[in-house]
């Protein structure tokens, strides 16, 4: 007798649908479910805040943090911007007015990104 599912629709894909690989050898970015997340299906959104002493800090949110390697992606805006940063909950905070330049950035490495706020 074989699986129980097996040869039906319930049987689990064994081939990426993106890469054709086999799941394992899959490298695309995929979120925490498992999903296909590749750069154009994470909006991101770039935005800047004003910190406590007049600081400004740019931000960029809505990319998945599983997906995307966002300490990666920060090292890449820090050397392109000779700025500092940190990864926080989830987001890119980049020191100083850079808004901009890192949706231009983001958008050159296929992130869909929105320059937004004043
Ligand atoms: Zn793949």
């Amino acid at each position: 007798m074989g699986g129980l599912f097996d040869g039906t629709p319930w049987e689990r894909p064994v081939t990426c649908a993106e890469c054709g690989r086999p799941l394992e050898a899959c490298r695309c970015p995929r979120d925490a479910r498992g999903d296909l997340k590749r750069p154009q299906d994470q909006p991101a959104r770039v935005h800047r805040e004003r910190r406590s002493g007049g600081k400004t800090v740019t931000v960029v949110s809505g990319i998945d943090s599983v997906a995307t390697d966002l300490e990666a992606l920060l090292k890449e805006l820090k050397s392109c911007l000779g700025a500092g940063g940190t990864v926080k909950d989830g987001r890119i905070e980049i020191q100083g007015d850079h808004r901009d330049r890192v949706a231009a950035i983001l958008r050159e490495k296929g992130y869909p990104a929105k320059a937004a706020g004043g």
